[in-house]
């Protein structure tokens, strides 16, 4: 797992401590009521693009009071920041009770593979305890969502859930790492954009 993702599963725990919440259309207003950095005042235009190609905003949320100093994700502790004077923010490394959070959360996914949506966000198969033997089984659907098929799920082992979606096209329950995002995905999803390999 790279640093990314270790910060993802922090952060993501941090936030549901710190508590807040907004939705999507309080940050688009507060957003289209911003025409520059709120750190270094820069216009969106006026920031250099970013490395990844695949990212075309310069413009990202942040946080005033950052979440690893206990801010919330309340929409009055989020401003628009540019990307480099936010990501400017969480260098460093993790600390031991971060690594110890990761070490926990780390159970509850598969690291073999992510699908990235097309909002960027990445989400994980899940792990389920069967009801019966209590072994760890995931969810998979020949269906998927949005279909007209009948969907026939099964729980089945790590490595068959692999095979069956990244070889049979079989949709799996996933998750983002906040648990904000979860449902049946698929490989060819309109809303997947890539297939991450991990392991
Ligand atoms: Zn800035």
């Amino acid at each position: 797992m790279d640093c990314r993702n270790k910060r993802a599963i922090v952060r993501a725990e941090r936030t549901k401590a710190n508590g807040g919440s907004h939705t999507k259309k309080e940050w688009g207003t507060l957003l289209s009521e911003s025409p520059a950095c709120a750190v270094c005042g820069r216009k969106w235009s006026e920031v250099p693009p970013r490395p990844d190609p695949r990212y075309m905003n310069t413009w990202t949320k942040g946080h005033k009071v950052p979440i690893f100093h206990g801010g919330t994700d309340a929409i009055s502790n989020i401003q628009a920041e540019c990307y480099e004077c936010n990501f400017k923010k969480n260098a460093g490394k993790l600390t031991k009770s971060e690594r110890e959070i990761v070490a926990r959360n780390q159970d509850r996914f598969s690291r073999a593979f992510c699908f990235v949506l097309e909002s960027g966000r990445e989400i994980y198969p899940v792990k389920m305890k069967r009801r019966e033997t209590g072994n760890i089984a995931f969810r998979v659907s020949p269906g998927g969502t949005g279909g007209n098929t009948v969907k026939v799920s099964e729980e089945v082992d790590e490595p068959t859930m692999i095979h069956k979606v990244l070889k049979e096209g079989f949709a799996v329950r996933c998750s983002s790492l906040d648990g904000e995002v979860n449902g049946l995905y698929k490989a060819g999803h309109r809303s997947v954009r890539e297939v991450r390999r991990l392991a």
